[in-house]
């Protein structure tokens, strides 16, 4: 089979190599669709702390079961299906008290285990995730960062009703601020300084968009949601800009959900984090009910996955989906990889 691996940085090469059998509680899966995530970039660029070549990259994806172990139960060739890629240790403090997501040694497939840029992966079947049979490959690809978002928003527990400000309009920023609508927010406003990406907002239904650069996004937030401001707010940028608005535009005894990766060492105002009572919550990634809730947002049209596809890549031309990612910024959200298509 092909698979294409990242051997150095800048590097990635397309080899044929063996194709590899389920063990006995694994099934195989034939990969259709990858979704290219900003993590790849920056490993791609040798720019992610975390992600080290060589590595097979692909993490969030989409395919149909080809094969199952002798021990699989709930799955069947013909399924089509998705992947949570959380590799845990289950006996570290975070594992043994329901928070595996967080696992000590979590290895994530396709960044610290070889993904699914190849045809075929073996996954082990509890980590496999059945997809509506009517879902396309592209939604079903995207059902890891839709997760993203939902596991952001339940760190603030019931949304329903509340009014919540979505800084970063990129894809995970627009899920997340999709997502929170989709449980029951009652008004939901992003922000971004790329007019591209406030737009893509728009079609994705996003009630108030909010393009910083331009416009004072305080007397905004005042027209919008009163003097009360924001219920809570969603960090999704991971920049310096985007923290102190949070920390700065919070009403008094608010949540803020630090959801963006920083790149670099914010400089924040601690002082008013005391002052304010305010409550920084880290989310890193997605539990197993968060996956099945993405599903049922996907499916019921809360979120809308489409106007995030900017583009789609054939495998044999991973690399060239990378320098477009780095060519068109921020006027380049989700791209996918079609694989036999
Ligand atoms: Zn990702
Ligand atoms: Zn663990």
């Amino acid at each position: 089979m092909k698979q294409v691996r990242l051997v150095a940085p800048q590097t990635v090469i397309l080899e044929e190599v063996e194709k590899p059998a389920p063990a006995d509680t694994q099934v195989l899966i034939r990969v259709k669709r990858i979704g290219v995530c900003g993590s790849d970039i920056h490993a791609y660029y040798d720019k992610h702390p975390y992600i080290s070549c060589p590595i097979v990259q692909g993490h969030e994806f989409s395919g149909e079961v080809v094969e199952t172990g002798e021990r699989v139960k709930a799955l069947a060739v013909g399924d089509r299906v998705t992947v949570i890629p959380q590799l845990v240790c289950g006996v570290c403090h975070p594992c043994t008290h329901g928070s595996y997501h967080i696992c000590n040694e979590l290895k994530v497939i396709g960044c610290q285990a070889d993904g699914a840029a190849r045809e075929f992966i073996p996954v082990d079947q509890e980590l496999v995730v059945k997809l509506p049979q009517d879902m396309s490959f592209d939604h079903g690809a995207m059902v890891e960062p839709v997760a993203v978002g939902v596991h952001a928003v339940r760190r603030l527990g019931d949304v329903s009703g509340m009014k919540i400000l979505v800084l970063g309009a990129g894809p995970i920023g627009n899920l997340a601020a999709q997502v929170a609508k989709g449980l029951g927010a009652a008004a939901v406003m992003i922000t971004d300084v790329s007019a591209f990406r406030l737009e893509k907002a728009r079609d994705c239904g996003i009630d108030q968009v909010v393009n910083v650069a331009v416009e004072l996004l305080e007397s905004r937030i005042d027209s919008a949601f009163g003097i009360d401001r924001a219920d809570a707010i969603l960090e999704c940028a991971g920049v310096q800009d985007t923290i102190e608005q949070a920390i700065g535009l919070a009403r008094k005894g608010t949540d803020i959900i630090v959801v963006g990766v920083f790149a670099e060492r914010p400089m924040v105002d601690l002082g008013l984090v005391q002052d304010k009572e305010l409550r920084l919550i880290g989310t890193l990634m997605y539990k197993a009910e968060d996956y099945r809730t993405a599903i049922e947002l996907i499916q019921s049209g809360s979120v809308r996955l489409d106007p995030l596809i900017t583009k789609h890549f054939p495998f044999q031309e991973y690399a060239d989906a990378y320098k477009y990612i780095e060519e068109y910024g921020d006027r380049s959200q989700k791209v996918l990889i079609d694989l036999d298509e």
